[in-house]
């Protein structure tokens, strides 16, 4: 299967899927994408649920991933799913009412829906070294205003031929978000504070990477710079499995029929998770609609319903903050699949130009046809919290909320009748202080007594990886300042 670049209009430069990983964005600034979408039946669907979360895992990706060997991904998907997810990687258990059925993609060693991706990402990366003859290591960089980071950092911990700096702003993360990095193990890893906001952090990294004199060091020393960026396909492939995976279930537990169709909503951000669901039905499986939940940054609601994209808008800050966003990246992709190569760099080319674009009537309708899109404020976000509490006793994350919320709002306007799946993104427990300030609880000063007030309200435990950072070695304590040969002092360093 060869990949290309959604800004390649002729397909003259096919990759192989390691180069793909490997490189990350395209040469022209398009994103990677694979020239055809291999079908799946039915059956295939029915099989699936009959297997381990990392043998559906390795399946799935073999479609896509052709120059890897169905051994080799199965054992990258082991590694990743096996043990750090408890007993299933992700559950499709729960039920909010007659409708709404609850894809719990939270179970992973960071307590996000991230560790999905970035468990097997980095070992699929190693392997594509391997496969493209390259002998330096990679050197992972990230900026991060917290998920993001530590997922990154728990995903390559240890994996061979890689290495790894997070550098984070060191007023701009949470108290827990600050010591789940501080703690991190491994022996490739490196986490520094930076004397700045997260901008700050961000335009240092995208400098080092742009900094020539910096790679010619660094490959002397055998690395070469790539990053762990969210329009990575090796990032997103692995996020088809679970819906895939999910539908077998309801399908097993007999709660739909095979081939009956469902609604799938996601909250999203940078628009990989829906992404990888409209790939999953591009496929062949049976899915209605797609519901896509914002927050008060709601662009891409306006977007989905206007066709036209406006970046030059007020950010905000909420209590979703992974879904704090105004360019929603791999919204190119879905672009590419509707409108083509063509008017997709031209959409790219007046969004970094003017901030703006308007997709035509007939574009807007193909996408109507196939997302609806709500968003929800802050305060609905909380009632929304509270409630699903009081009346289903499931407590969900502010992210999982705004979806929560959507799909309700969804189901209120259409009716369609078909069961809908909601992604959850988080554990509730990762942001414990809203969602106590949600249920309208008193917050405790304490980091650890936070977390123990939730579990006394929920009647749901802590979960481990939380519950444990409290007994573990501080490692990281470095604060630099924000300038260029600070932050790539520190990368040379290390
Ligand atoms: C990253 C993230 C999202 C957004 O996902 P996208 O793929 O960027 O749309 C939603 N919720 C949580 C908790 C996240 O970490």
């Amino acid at each position: 299967m060869n990949y290309f670049s959604t800004r390649d209009s002729e397909r003259k430069t096919p990759k192989t899927s390691a180069e793909v990983i490997k490189q990350g964005i395209a040469d022209d600034g398009g994103l990677f994408l694979p020239e055809s979408i291999p079908e799946i039946s039915l059956d295939f669907i029915k099989e699936i649920g009959t297997l381990p979360y990392s043998e559906r895992a390795a399946k799935i990706l073999s479609l896509y991933l052709t120059d890897y060997t169905y051994d080799e991904l199965l054992d990258c998907a082991k590694k990743a799913y096996d043990s750090g997810f408890g007993d299933f990687a992700a559950p499709v258990s729960s039920l909010i009412g007659d409708d709404l059925r609850v894809l719990e993609l939270w179970h992973g060693p960071t307590c996000a829906f991230k560790d999905m991706a970035l468990q097997i990402m980095p070992r699929l990366l190693s392997l594509a070294l391997k496969k493209t003859g390259e002998e330096r290591c990679a050197y992972i960089l990230v900026a991060t205003s917290g998920d993001t980071g530590k997922a990154a950092l728990e995903g390559y911990k240890d994996v061979d031929s890689t290495k790894i700096m997070v550098f984070y702003p060191e007023d701009g993360v949470s108290d827990m978000q600050k010591m789940q990095m501080a703690t991190q193990e491994g022996n490739n890893v490196c986490v520094t504070a930076i004397k700045g906001n997260f901008d700050d952090a961000q335009t240092g990294v995208k400098k080092i990477f742009a900094d020539a004199d910096a790679k010619e060091k660094l490959d002397k020393c055998g690395s070469f710079l790539s990053s762990a960026n969210s329009i990575n396909w090796g990032r997103l492939a692995p996020q088809i499995v679970y819906y895939i995976s999910a539908y077998a279930d309801l399908v097993n537990e007999g709660d739909i029929t095979l081939g009956e169709k469902v609604d799938i909503t996601v909250p999203t951000g940078n628009f990989g998770n829906i992404f990888a669901a409209f790939l999953a039905k591009k496929m062949g499986l049976p899915v209605n609609k797609f519901i896509c939940a914002s927050n008060s940054n709601n662009i891409l609601t306006d977007f989905l319903t206007t066709g036209t994209y406006d970046r030059n808008r007020t950010f905000y800050t909420t209590m979703s903050p992974s879904m704090d966003i105004l360019i929603s990246s791999n919204l190119e992709r879905l672009l590419y699949f509707i409108a083509g190569a063509e008017k997709t760099t031209k959409y790219m080319k007046e969004l970094s130009e003017k901030g703006a674009y308007t997709v035509e009537e007939d574009v807007l309708s193909v996408i109507k046809s196939e997302f609806a899109a709500y968003c929800c404020n802050e305060e609905d976000c909380a009632k929304t919290i509270s409630k699903t509490f009081d009346k289903y006793s499931y407590i969900c994350d502010p992210h999982t909320a705004v979806a929560v919320k959507a799909a309700l709002d969804f189901v209120n306007d259409e009716n369609t009748g078909f069961k809908n799946i909601v992604a959850s993104t988080a554990s509730p427990y990762k942001f414990a202080a809203d969602v106590l300030k949600s249920l309208g609880k008193e917050i405790p000063e304490d980091m650890k007594q936070v977390l123990d007030t939730l579990s006394e309200i929920t009647k749901t435990e802590v979960p481990s990886p939380l519950a444990t950072l409290f007994g573990k070695n501080v490692r990281f304590t470095k604060s630099v300042e924000k300038n260029h040969e600070s932050l790539l002092g520190e990368v040379l360093a290390f």
